[in-house]
């Protein structure tokens, strides 16, 4: 496969050439005046180049981004499916991207129509008897349904009840909204299946420990992309210690349209749209988090709520909701994109989104085993995702592998998580990729675990076909260069 990033692109200063212009200005028809010199600051230089440069410096630039329209991307634990674009004919319509959010329901009842059907959709799919569209993320919707357990128990006079359990295998969001929604977070080991050690998990429950516990916010299938066998025995002794569960729904694309959340007992769940429906995201954003509820939660999900009277929409807020966790109605348009997605493979096309998301994985595991092996839950098909723990040798590391498979012109999967896999390369192929692009994709991998036996310097100095080459992620985050400098 060609390299990606191979050529350098020169700053705008570096191809200035003095005399140069894009513009043409019309002919003065008021008398010339010089700015004044407190206007003109000398040491801010502008380059001067002609269109067509610009032109091809702002296109080439943007040829450098890698996109899952351009390349496979197997970010595992992101679901970074190929996004349909004709989700993007329909969120790019008039009608929704002139619709002011302040208009009253009488003039925007195809928006809220739209929105009503989506929350109908979701419901079906997953079981829950209430949604709400609003929070803007996986992890809102994670915050929002943390603050709907927390009323549940203050209604009921349980202060007491403040700890979460949650897996040594979650997402760092679920720590992260646990505590923001001011739980105490107790972690539950897994054990050597990958799965919720369930003594540890009953032994956090029972007796004395049922009195305090608040509930268990749990991902399933869980982050090592392995089925969770004791869901059920799980979630009643949860519900039996009088606790609430909160279901991380990231991993949504691997059961959708085969199994309901609502019927494994989840009080409470949400959706990324972005990631499960097919919305272009990374990089921040925007997304969508929708949060279901089922019977014992429902009226404390966030409003508004799109309810329906007879023909017409409007919005309502459930009796014991949290509030509001966005302005308005959470990203309207990531909305558009995902009804659209839905709307596009109806009831049987959404299982087999599952079902071949889960094929291609366990496809891609098998060609990759004998290098890249999956330490949890190798005796038993994964679900969406696997996480392998290689040990190529000669000091090879996880990170020197995915500066490699650059140079192949493929997206690293994600490293090192879940933090309990030694090396972790975490790989979700997602459905909408091809048998020749999986077999693409481990042919790389396969050709670098044979790179590592007889050239290993190649690895360690890797990648060879980048502008940059490794860089230290903590301070680029800590410390971002967000603008062009003409003087270093
Ligand atoms: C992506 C993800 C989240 C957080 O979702 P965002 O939409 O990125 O906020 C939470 N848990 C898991 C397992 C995820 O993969």
């Amino acid at each position: 496969m060609k390299p990606l990033f191979s050529q350098e692109t020169p700053s705008l200063f570096a191809l200035s050439l003095s005399g140069r212009s894009a513009l043409a200005l019309p002919k003065l028809d008021v008398p010339e005046t010089p700015l004044p010199k407190s206007l003109l600051r000398e040491e801010l230089p502008l380059p001067e180049l002609d269109e067509v440069s610009v032109v091809r410096h702002f296109t080439q630039l943007s040829q450098k981004n890698y996109s899952i329209d351009g390349q496979f991307y197997p970010l595992g634990s992101c679901t970074m499916k190929y996004n349909p674009k004709i989700n993007e004919a329909a969120a790019q319509l008039r009608g929704f991207t002139h619709a002011h959010p302040l208009l009253p329901p009488a003039q925007s009842q195809g928006s809220l129509k739209l929105m009503y059907q989506l929350q109908e959709v979701l419901k079906e799919l997953t079981g829950f008897t209430g949604f709400s569209l609003q929070p803007a993320a996986g992890a809102q919707g994670e915050l929002a349904g943390m603050l709907m357990i927390r009323a549940y128990h203050r209604d009921r006079g349980d202060t007491q009840r403040k700890r979460i359990l949650v897996p040594d295998s979650a997402h760092g969001t679920n720590p992260a909204t646990c505590t923001m929604a001011g739980f105490t977070v107790e972690t539950i080991a897994s054990d050597p299946r990958g799965a919720v050690d369930l003594a540890a998990l009953k032994a956090a429950c029972t007796g004395k420990n049922a009195e305090t516990l608040a509930g268990l916010m749990i991902t399933n299938p869980g982050t090592l992309g392995l089925f969770e066998p004791e869901i059920q025995e799980i979630l009643w002794s949860i519900h039996d210690a009088g606790g609430l569960v909160y279901g991380d729904g990231a991993n949504f694309n691997a059961l959708m349209g085969i199994i309901k959340p609502a019927d494994m007992d989840f009080d409470v769940m949400h959706l990324n749209l972005h990631k499960s429906f097919s919305t272009p995201h990374g990089g921040g954003g925007p997304g969508a988090g929708a949060v279901g509820a089922g019977p014992r939660l429902a009226e404390y999900l966030p409003g508004p709520q799109i309810t329906r009277q007879g023909d017409a929409y409007t919005f309502t807020t459930p009796p014991h909701s949290i509030g509001r966790m966005k302005g308005f109605y959470g990203n309207f348009s990531v909305l558009v994109r995902a009804y659209t997605y839905l709307r596009l493979l109806g009831k049987e096309g959404i299982r087999r989104v599952a079902e071949y998301a889960v094929l291609n994985a366990n496809y891609l595991r098998s060609l990759l085993k004998a290098a890249y092996p999956t330490p949890f839950g190798a005796d038993r098909p994964c679900m969406h995702e696997f996480v392998a723990s290689p040990n190529l040798g000669k000091g090879i590391t996880t990170l020197d592998i995915a500066k490699r498979l650059i140079d192949y012109g493929f997206h690293p999967p994600t490293i090192y998580f879940p933090l309990i896999v030694k090396e972790a390369l975490m790989i979700e192929p997602t459905e909408t990729e091809s048998k020749e692009t999986l077999d693409a994709f481990a042919a790389a991998l396969m050709a670098i675990a044979e790179e590592a036996k007889t050239q290993p310097e190649l690895l360690k100095a890797a990648p060879h076909n980048t502008p940059v080459g490794r860089l230290d992620e903590t301070e680029a985050a800590r410390k971002p260069i967000l603008r062009v400098r003409a003087c270093p």
